[in-house]
């Protein structure tokens, strides 16, 4: 056959194609994900006194060093290699215990143990600082961290819940007794909390909670009854709603109660592991159901004040899921970025493509608006607990905003995520499957969608969360001076709060005819705060990135548009 020889052009393709064999898709596993995420110290510095931002600095990255890298191949080893139930002793006994892998209990080492984080806001010294660290550094750490492992994050914020709810309403006597396990500095004598609320008949109607409690001469009670979903459900403490024989019916005849693992004989309490759940996601964690045949119990706090004082537990919960949120979020889009910077079609990079910067700003801003709502929510729940004005009533309305709209933001975002990657984005050994399976969870459990969406409504309703939120929002927009933001932008973030609180305040006097509009008013509250958030951000750290992004959360999510119509960033708003 008569070749011709080869142009350079055509050698130059053929080099080109050979080093792409070498490297045929882009992979960004062992990059720091703290320091690779340009956005992310800049914030924590806005938001954290400058020394405890000094101190976390080497924990921040070293935690992004291990999501990135041993971390993440845990996770990875562990999401395949789910839990497994054992009945009985190689003995003979009956001995119910969850077998772990493995990844999973180094993962916990990393999480419980190397840097604290159930304990971290409950005592002081942690983490080597003098005195007790910001609710921040726990998120900010837990953002880190969930970007490779999500399942395990449920336990370890139910035990950091437990701990809180424990120490808030629990009798003194109750608390000392298990304070030093629940607190306990060493990984392997640290106790681990759960929750087991859910029953077949009360999920989100909690009030048709049938499991009964019984009083006992000493003081505990004994608990009867099947609990339907328990994650962590060999935890060595539970706190367990139940009702008091005799009690009224519905919410008021509702307690809390403290449930040892074990009895203070060493025994196993009277309560039986029945299964363990297949699940979509999560698939680290063991989830199962719970069969109480007189447990022993300790009340916590007031008899029929069961359903408010879990409340607390349930909105910490809650905050914690809008965190992880977050963090997913945050790992989908860097990884996306990561393949468009680096991988290459038609010539060029897809990160130079139109259509693809276009679609990444759509991730982005959702990303973003959750970071955001992290560090606003945080900063609200170390004002509540201070007891300052004015911050319950805001912590209260953040908290089902962050968890509604942030976790049902998650499940598109990891999902188109996913396409960013191609064909590899569906193959199990890339990140994108598991972030898309974990994310799906976070709009169901501790409350789904419609139930937090109504909380949002409660909140503006029992609280008067609305002008607390308003007024917070209006001293941000304060703080946004000239130079930073136009006065035409300005206006259009104050008109747009403006209107999602008359839409959410409508809503709350329509009363029951008012539901039906919930979801919306939780989301236009959440994009326009979000928006001016931002921009409050945007400015302080002098980002025209950020106060674009900002820009974009209205016209993209908040403004009325055409859809045949291009919708660009008015020039009256560009600086
Ligand atoms: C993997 C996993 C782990 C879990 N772990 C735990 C745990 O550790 N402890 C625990 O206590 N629970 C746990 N849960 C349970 C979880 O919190 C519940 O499944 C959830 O609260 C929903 O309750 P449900 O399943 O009974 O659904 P339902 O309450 O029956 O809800 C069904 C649908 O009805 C909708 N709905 C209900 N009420 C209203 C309303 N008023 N208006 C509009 N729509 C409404 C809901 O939004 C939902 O879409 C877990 C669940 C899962 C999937």
């Amino acid at each position: 056959m008569n070749m011709r020889p080869l142009l350079d052009t055509e050698l130059a393709a053929a080099a080109a194609s050979t080093a792409s064999l070498d490297h045929p898709v882009p992979d960004r596993h062992g990059s720091n994900l703290y320091t690779t995420d340009a956005q992310l110290a800049p914030l924590l510095q806005l938001y954290l006194p400058a020394a405890v931002y000094a101190h976390l600095q080497p924990y921040l990255s070293r935690m992004g060093q291990l999501a990135g890298g041993r971390l993440d191949e845990l996770a990875l080893t562990a999401d395949k290699n789910p839990p497994t139930l054992e009945y009985r002793s190689r003995s003979g006994q009956d001995v119910q215990r969850i077998v772990k892998h493995p990844a999973y209990v180094e993962m916990e080492r990393v999480a419980y143990g190397d840097f604290s984080l159930a304990i971290m806001s409950h005592r002081e010294n942690v983490l080597g600082w003098q005195g007790k660290l910001p609710p921040l550094a726990k998120y900010a750490l837990t953002y880190l961290f969930v970007q490779a492992e999500f399942g395990l994050c449920c336990p370890l914020s139910m035990t950091d819940s437990l701990t809180r709810t424990l120490r808030k309403y629990g009798a003194p006597g109750l608390v000392d007794k298990y304070w030093s396990q629940l607190t306990a500095v060493d990984f392997e004598e640290q106790a681990q909390g759960a929750m087991f609320m859910t029953e077949q008949a009360a999920g989100s109607d909690i009030a048709n909670t049938q499991t009964m409690a019984a009083p006992q001469a000493d003081g505990s009670w004994r608990l009867t009854g099947e609990k339907w979903f328990c994650s962590n459900p060999d935890a060595a403490f539970a706190m367990v709603l139940a009702r008091v024989e005799g009690a009224p019916a519905g919410m008021k005849g509702i307690s809390l109660f403290l449930l040892p693992r074990q009895l203070d004989d060493g025994s196993h309490n009277h309560y039986r592991i029945v299964r363990l759940k297949e699940k979509l996601g999560t698939r680290s964690m063991a989830s199962g159901e719970i069969r109480m045949e007189g447990a022993v119990a300790y009340l916590v706090g007031e008899q029929g004040r069961g359903f408010v004082q879990m409340a607390d537990m349930v909105n910490n919960s809650r905050l914690s899921n809008g965190v992880r949120a977050a963090g997913l979020m945050r790992r989908a889009v860097a990884e996306a970025e990561f393949i468009a910077s680096e991988r290459h079609a038609f010539g060029k990079a897809l990160q130079d493509m139109p259509l693809m910067q276009r679609q990444l700003d759509k991730l982005r801003i959702r990303a973003e608006q959750a970071r955001t709502m992290v560090l606003q929510t945080a900063a609200a729940l170390q004002r509540s607990d201070a007891g300052e004005e004015g911050g319950y009533a805001l912590l209260r309305i953040l908290t089902p905003m962050i968890k509604f709209r942030a976790c049902r933001d998650a499940r598109m975002v990891t999902g188109d995520a996913m396409e960013v990657r191609g064909g590899c984005g569906y193959i199990e050994e890339w990140s994108d499957p598991r972030l898309v399976r974990d994310a799906h969870l976070g709009s169901i459990w501790e409350g789904t969608s419609n139930i937090v969406a109504l909380d949002v409504l409660r909140a503006i309703r029992r609280e008067g969360s609305l002008p607390v939120l308003q007024a917070h929002a209006a001293s941000l927009l304060a703080e946004i001076n000239a130079a930073e933001a136009t006065p035409a932008f300005k206006a259009a973030l104050q008109d747009a709060l403006d209107r999602a609180s008359r839409f959410a305040q409508s809503a709350v006097d329509a009363r029951a005819d008012g539901e039906r509009l919930a979801r919306t008013a939780a989301s236009s509250l959440y994009h326009s705060f979000t928006a001016i958030a931002m921009a409050w951000e945007a400015a302080q750290m002098r980002s025209a990135e950020r106060m674009r992004w900002a820009q974009l959360v209205l016209v993209h999510r908040v403004l009325p548009r055409d859809p045949l119509q291009d919708s660009e960033i008015p020039a009256s708003w560009l600086a």
